[in-house]
């Protein structure tokens, strides 16, 4: 095996106590993939896979970001990353594209706190830590809400007073944008149709949202100002009605930071199972006659399937169903249950094909006289990720 990598990306993303990294090739065929965990803790730690595969663990008892990244760049030295792209969460309604890493730029992400408190001053220590360390290093930002921003204002605005949207910047960004612009632009590559292409994409993982993407563009999504709108989850409940707030208070006298916990972190799959927010332990439960954990799986797909069906609406045509995330790439039984629950859509699985496509397998699961397309596309965002780094600095090809 080759023990270099051809100009390497290092890509990071930062959490408020771990940082995952990925130092890729430019042709997106060699990998180094670590993580850096419960920092600031005494069990802080990194896992680094090198490019042989041998794989070590080091121990940075209390470490903060910045020891973090020194010890991972100093790992990754040696293969000369030539950029560094970051994930950021939140881009707000500046930012509709990747972009280079200014002094503005550093001080917008801080900014956008209001709207990602949890991510973004973490994803800004990231950029601060890697300027600390190789201030010659360009850095970009690419941001989970800019592939949304084509959105329309028919689907992006709430149906609340006009001075919020222009004052405080309330209305639907959506996330998981890298996500969701892969495996759609993979899809229009893989797919025999010509024409312009729409599609629903459906990123089903601890985190689910649904994409309507026409012409690469996307037109609308399920989730809102925060990862929490729209569909069931493994732990987030996905829409509920908005005076649940008010009544809870009302009732029970919980405070708001009381039901944005239970909303955020004891709902979706987890709050109805009562059990687990993983979903093979779910279908292993309902399998076995748990009537929770049965429910808990037919309203993942009842409420998603639902979605895709409502998110059809904003596609001028609708070529086919994209799964992606780790239920919808592994859990053919999830994509079966989905597909049903839209049965008036004239859609034909082919059953083989649906069982095949699990563990990374990329393919599509349609019948020749479906009306609609099904594929499984194994999303890769950390390529994405590296991909929109190198266009924003202009080292595309
Ligand atoms: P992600 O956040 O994309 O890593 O996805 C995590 C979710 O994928 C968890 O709910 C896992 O239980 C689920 N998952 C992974 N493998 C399978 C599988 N074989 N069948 C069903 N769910 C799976």
């Amino acid at each position: 095996m080759s023990h270099t990598i051809d100009n390497p990306t290092l890509v990071l993303n930062c959490g408020s106590s771990s940082i995952k990294y990925a130092l890729i090739s430019e042709d997106n065929q060699t990998r180094i993939t670590g993580l850096a965990e419960n920092l600031g803790l005494d069990t802080a730690r990194i896992k680094h896979t090198d490019l042989d595969g041998e794989k070590q663990e080091i121990n940075i008892a209390g470490g903060s970001h910045k020891l973090a990244l020194q010890k991972i760049l100093a790992l990754l030295e040696k293969y000369k990353p030539i950029a560094v792209g970051h994930r950021v969460v939140h881009g707000g309604r500046e930012f509709s594209e990747a972009v280079k890493v200014t002094p503005h730029v550093l001080e917008e992400v801080k900014r956008l706190k209001v709207l990602a408190p949890l991510h973004n001053p973490a994803n800004a220590l990231g950029i601060e830590a890697v300027n600390a360390i190789y201030p010659d290093l360009p850095q970009v930002v690419v941001f989970d809400t800019a592939f949304h921003q084509t959105m329309p204002p028919v689907a992006y605005r709430y149906a609340i007073p006009k001075a919020l949207y222009d004052e405080e910047k309330v209305r639907r960004y959506g996330f998981h944008g890298t996500s969701h612009a892969y495996v759609s632009d993979r899809a229009s590559t893989l797919t025999s149709a010509t024409g312009k292409h729409g599609w629903l994409t459906a990123h089903l993982g601890n985190g689910c949202s649904a994409a309507a993407i026409y012409d690469g563009k996307s037109l609308d999504t399920s989730m809102g100002i925060t990862p929490l709108e729209g569909l069931m989850m493994g732990t987030r409940s996905g829409d509920v009605d908005p005076g649940l707030h008010i009544h809870l208070k009302r009732t029970l006298d919980m405070s708001l930071e009381e039901i944005d916990t239970m909303l955020n972190k004891q709902s979706g799959l987890l709050g109805v199972s009562g059990l687990s927010n993983d979903m093979r332990t779910i279908e292993q439960a309902a399998n076995e006659g748990n009537a929770d954990a049965k429910l808990a799986l037919e309203m993942f797909c009842y409420r998603a399937g639902k979605y895709l069906a409502s998110l059809s609406c904003a596609l001028p045509e609708f070529t086919g169903i994209v799964f992606t995330g780790g239920i919808g790439e592994n859990s053919d039984l999830i994509r079966r249950n989905i597909l049903e629950v839209m049965r008036h859509f004239n859609i034909k699985i082919d059953n083989d094909k649906n069982a095949a496509l699990i563990r990374g397998n990329e393919g599509s699961f349609h019948h020749a006289d479906s009306q609609l397309e099904l594929w499984v596309i194994p999303t890769d965002e950390e390529f994405r990720i590296a991909q929109e780094t190198r266009e924003a600095l202009g080292m595309a090809d």
